[in-house]
């Protein structure tokens, strides 16, 4: 019998030591929450929107709220959620004035015969479901505006960076706070969302791996979930989490199967970057060659895992709330 279980990431990259008591806060809430909505409701989709709402809504990642900003100082995001029952797909690209982006991916997976929505049709749709709408300038933090005249100032190359502390080193460091989460309930039903503000100072209109199927972003129940987070242009040219998926299905093991795809995404085209899974048969993983990538996970009777940097994990216990 497989375990209701859910594993999320707020992304990969380079942040401060002293940012990473937030960064795990936020992840660790959205992995309980996510949890807490699984066991509730037995429903693998409402467990993962719930768990990245709550990091669109933290300012600590960027996705929604705190969204790293493009050349023109705007917010576009991203996002992409996938059932693994039926591989039913809904993502928007390119989106802005929504506070949740993931929600509207869903209703794109209910409501479409698409995979995907961009830029005003994705806006329009939103509108028509009845999204709340907000101004652009309400989902832009101070922090992504210091980040964005920390990249625009020193002149260098477009980052995920949404550290308070812009040195030169740490923007070049470029970390990076997309969010993620899989989930599996107990019938072996797998979900798998992933949410960004994309990357700092990226031309309007760019898109990037996220909401695209086998790039940021699979999901199979006949094989595993994923969420990748990394720079999104070497994610796609690898199409990271179809290669992880077909390690697995090779019979590797999860954890080896991220790092052997990931190394070989920096060998063969640069960048760097993590990836969560859940496998089919209920087991959870996460890896990442990036210097820091901040992930939780909740299962068996509410043991919470997590950490940081590679190697390192604290356990601790859930208590359900009533
Ligand atoms: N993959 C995202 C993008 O390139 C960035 C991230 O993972 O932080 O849009």
């Amino acid at each position: 019998m497989i375990q209701p279980s859910i594993i999320v990431h707020s992304g990969a990259g380079y942040f401060p030591d002293e940012r990473n008591a937030s960064k795990l806060e936020v992840t660790r809430s959205a992995a309980v929450v996510g949890w807490e909505t699984l066991l509730r409701q037995d429903n693998v989709l409402d467990a993962v929107e719930a768990a990245v709402r709550v990091m669109e809504d933290n300012v600590e990642c960027n996705a929604g709220f705190g969204s790293v900003l493009n050349s023109a100082g705007d917010v576009e995001m991203d996002a992409m959620i996938i059932r693994g029952k039926d591989l039913s797909t809904g993502g928007v690209g390119g989106l802005c004035q929504i506070s949740n982006p993931i929600s509207v991916a869903r209703r794109v997976l209910e409501k479409t015969k698409h995979c995907m929505l961009a830029g005003q049709g994705a806006l329009e749709f939103a509108v028509r479901e009845g999204f709340p709408i907000v101004s652009n300038e309400s989902l832009v933090s101070p922090r992504a505006k210091i980040m964005l005249e920390g990249v625009l100032s020193k002149n260098i190359a477009p980052s995920t960076e949404t550290g308070s502390c812009i040195t030169k080193s740490s923007v070049e460091e470029k970390s990076l706070g997309t969010v993620g989460a899989v989930a599996i309930n107990c019938r072996g039903e797998i979900a798998a969302a992933t949410s960004t503000g994309g990357i700092c100072a990226k031309m309007p209109g760019r898109i990037g791996d996220t909401p695209i199927p086998g790039g940021g972003t699979f999901c199979d129940d006949q094989n595993c979930g994923i969420s990748a987070t990394g720079l999104g242009e070497s994610i796609m040219r690898v199409c990271l989490s179809s290669r992880i998926a077909n390690f697995i299905s090779n019979g590797m093991d999860p954890s080896t199967a991220c790092l052997t795809a990931l190394n070989s995404m920096t060998e063969r085209v640069g960048g760097d970057g993590g990836a969560i899974v859940i496998t089919k048969s209920g087991v959870l993983a996460h890896a990442h060659n990036s210097r820091k990538m901040t992930w939780a996970s909740v299962s068996g009777d509410g043991e919470l895992r997590s950490g940081v940097k590679a190697g390192e994990e604290f356990v601790t216990h859930v208590v359900v709330s009533k």
